[in-house]
């Protein structure tokens, strides 16, 4: 008799991937928020504390991690297993549809589908072992996110939302679609938050700001935190340059970053205690 995790595995993992501890949904309830932006520097972030990490790029309709992480010109490979072998950046192992298929075709695909490509993804991809998969769905409620949703073994799901009413209200549609499917919701992150002019240091709240931390309380979820609105984030998106987005910013967007890394790990280690409170036992 031996004693398994909440769903088998490692007694601290909170999913039922083998070798791989937790997965960790990055969604939107709509497109451009900057959602693939925040998957990365959540696995930049997590790898540089010394954690081991996976990305895989879920998001069907626009699969951008290739380009926002400089990998477009690599491609996984097949081991001799018969296992798909992801292509890495700095150690970070990657999965992505668009080192596969254009984002052109990409856009055509149906629910079933993009649900038997992530799958194959998951089951035959060389992960393990890992710390943190982080998984880049699609935005959005719809068939295909939802249908990924409840494909993937997820430890919980963060919503990255824009501080705007109505892209608040597209973000409160999407975690209480991850919590009707019973995927745990480990918070929201306000992204474009506000922005500080590199020149005078004057702070602008564009889109408004603190929505997300408001809708988080009346939700009864985290708020894992704001990030700004910068002109270096967006450049080293452009310039596929993700490790960049730690080293080359100012201390102040740094700050903001290891923020929401750290309360993002807090949320996951909380779901790993109570799931370990809660031990299955398998028999063997
Ligand atoms: P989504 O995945 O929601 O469609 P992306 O992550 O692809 O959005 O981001 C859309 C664009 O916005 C990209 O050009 C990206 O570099 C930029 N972007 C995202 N977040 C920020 C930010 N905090 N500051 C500046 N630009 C950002």
């Amino acid at each position: 008799m031996a004693e398994a995790g909440p769903q088998g595995g490692s007694p601290f993992a909170t999913t039922s991937l083998p070798g791989v501890q937790h997965v960790i949904a990055v969604g939107a309830g709509k497109g451009g928020v900057g959602k693939s932006t925040v998957a990365v520097l959540a696995a930049v972030g997590l790898m540089r504390r010394g954690h081991k990490v996976g990305l895989l790029d879920a998001d069907v309709y626009g699969p951008s991690l290739p380009k926002l992480t400089g990998t477009e010109d690599l491609q996984p490979d097949l081991g001799p297993d018969g296992r798909i072998i992801p292509p890495e950046f700095h150690g970070i192992k990657l999965i992505s549809m668009g080192h596969i298929v254009s984002p052109n075709d990409a856009v055509v695909w149906r629910g079933p589908m993009a649900q038997k490509y992530v799958k194959e993804f998951l089951d035959r991809g060389q992960w393990a072992p890992l710390d943190y998969l982080i998984v880049d769905l699609p935005p959005g409620t719809g068939d295909i996110p939802l249908t990924l949703a409840q494909t993937i073994p997820l430890t919980g799901a963060v919503v990255v939302c824009t501080p705007q009413d109505v892209a608040l209200l597209d973000a409160v549609r999407a975690l209480r679609m991850y919590q009707k499917l019973g995927v745990e919701p480990l918070g929201i992150v306000e992204n474009m938050s506000y922005y500080v002019c590199p020149h005078c240091g004057h702070r602008d709240e564009i889109f408004s700001h603190g929505g997300a931390h408001k809708a988080a309380q009346e939700l009864g979820v985290p708020f894992l935190g704001s990030i700004p609105l910068n002109i270096a984030l967006r450049r080293h998106g452009d310039m596929g340059r993700p490790l960049a987005n730690f080293t080359e910013v100012e201390p102040s967007v740094l700050a903001t970053l290891e923020e929401f890394i750290g309360h993002l790990a807090e949320q996951v280690q909380q779901q790993a205690a109570q799931g370990a409170r809660l031990p299955t036992l398998e028999i063997t």
